[in-house]
């Protein structure tokens, strides 16, 4: 049922009420409703935005997180491009050791050619030369050691060039692998980066919209409030005005009964006749003189005021308050409490009281609306038959209805609710 509908129900429920009770407040319940709605709505919307609230700190704390993490990526980006040019610099080195180990190979080797050719142009008598220059045995002995010694210690400072050059050129390839491992691990470093700050501008749309939220929920509190602040400023008005007018019409009857009793005075021979004959007359009998079967204190205990509206089906299929709507599945406020029952089972009076509603209520279905007095009612909805009359006084218990599932109804249930002043309240506590 869209809110036009339910708010065209209020304005008859209060309406009926409203002749019904002879109250001079009508307007003023039209407008207390429209507070109390008001009100509803202003909590509603308080509750909307303390979740928006949260939803925005949780949000922020979120970007604190990627933040840091962004931060703590970056100072590792920038340790590596350190140990990238730290271990550029360190082949830079190694290059020039090998560029100069090299260097004395070529010479070392040079310097052997140049003593073995001149060795080789002087063949054997250059060698011999020596060895014949011997003085004794052991002096050839000691040129021959010697000469060997020449070669090996030649040979031996070539290996051992050779061995360091080729240390070097190791250390340069591991520095160049390296600095490759570097650089892969700095381009996994960079993408994780860039996948924190899309992450980062996300979360921090997010967060905007979420701010907007907080912003919306503001200004309609602010808004509702204005509203709630001018109804009420109404509604007082309105008291006054309804009570000045109740004064001024007490004026008029006191003054008119003065007259009247001036009159009887005038007439005092007929005096025995007149006063048998007025004491009934003001009872008129109907819903207008109908009183509440007792005080409000005892009507609005809190526990067991009304009787369960559907005998023996105590399952709350439904209970008071915000749901989504089965059928039109909006958010809306559920304004009584549905009681799973069989169809045409009986759907009972609450409470003494009279019935001043009695048939089809749009998106209610067959509906029974029963005053109780001091502005206290009932009404059972979605029912199949009614076996009530607008007007009728009926029992606590009595059987008012057939439940069914007409209007706007998933399946057979009894749709119960207490009306204070016309507005739906919470029935729980009343049953
Ligand atoms: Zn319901």
């Amino acid at each position: 049922m869209n809110s036009r509908k339910r708010f065209s129900i209020v304005m008859v429920i209060v309406l009926i009420l409203s002749l019904t009770a002879g109250t001079v407040t009508s307007f003023a319940e039209t407008n207390q409703q429209k507070l109390n709605r008001i009100n509803q709505e202003i909590s509603a919307a308080k509750n909307q935005l303390s979740a928006a609230q949260a939803e925005v700190s949780s949000l922020t704390g979120q970007i604190n997180a990627l933040d840091s993490q962004i931060s703590a990526t970056s100072a590792q980006i920038a340790q590596t491009q350190a140990q990238i040019s730290q271990t550029r610099s360190n082949i830079q080195v190694k290059v020039q050791e090998l560029d100069a180990k090299s260097a004395e190979i070529v010479q070392q080797n040079d310097n052997l050619n140049e003593r073995l050719s001149a060795m080789y142009k002087n063949g054997e008598a250059g060698y011999l030369e020596v060895l014949l220059g011997s003085t004794s045995f052991s002096e050839l002995l000691t040129n021959i050691d010697m000469i060997t010694r020449i070669y090996e210690q030649d040979e031996e400072f070539m290996q051992q060039l050779q061995v360091q050059y080729d240390e070097l050129a190791d250390m340069k390839r591991e520095l160049e692998a390296l600095e490759a491992q570097l650089q892969a691990q700095e381009a996994q470093l960079q993408s994780q980066k860039a996948a924190l700050q899309s992450n980062r501008s996300q979360v921090a749309g997010l967060r905007a919209q979420a701010q907007q939220n907080v912003a919306a929920q503001n200004a309609l509190i602010d808004d509702l409030n204005s509203s709630a602040a001018s109804i009420t400023a109404l509604i007082r008005a309105e008291e006054a005005a309804a009570k000045k007018a109740a004064q001024e019409k007490a004026a008029r009857e006191a003054a008119a009964a003065q007259q009247k009793a001036d009159n009887s005075a005038a007439k005092a021979s007929n005096t025995a006749k007149a006063a048998s004959s007025s004491t009934s007359k003001s009872y008129s009998g109907g819903v207008t003189s109908y009183t509440a079967p007792a005080s409000s204190s005892t009507i609005i205990s809190g526990n067991g005021t009304f009787c369960l509206p559907a005998p023996q089906y105590t399952r709350l299929s439904s209970p008071f308050g915000y749901r989504i709507h089965p059928i039109s599945h909006v958010r809306k406020l559920h304004t009584g409490i549905d009681f799973g029952a069989p169809a045409n089972s009986p759907a009972v009076a609450g409470a003494d009281g009279v019935v001043i509603y009695a048939g089809w209520y749009n998106g209610y279905g067959n509906t029974v609306v029963i005053s109780h007095g001091n502005g206290i009612s009932t009404l059972y909805a979605h029912n199949n038959s009614l076996c009530v009359t607008k007007g009728q006084s009926v029992k606590r218990g009595q059987q008012i209805a057939y439940i069914g599932s007409t209007g706007n109804s998933t399946g057979p249930h009894c749709h119960f609710e207490v009306r204070i002043n016309g507005t739906p309240v919470n029935p729980a506590p009343y049953l």
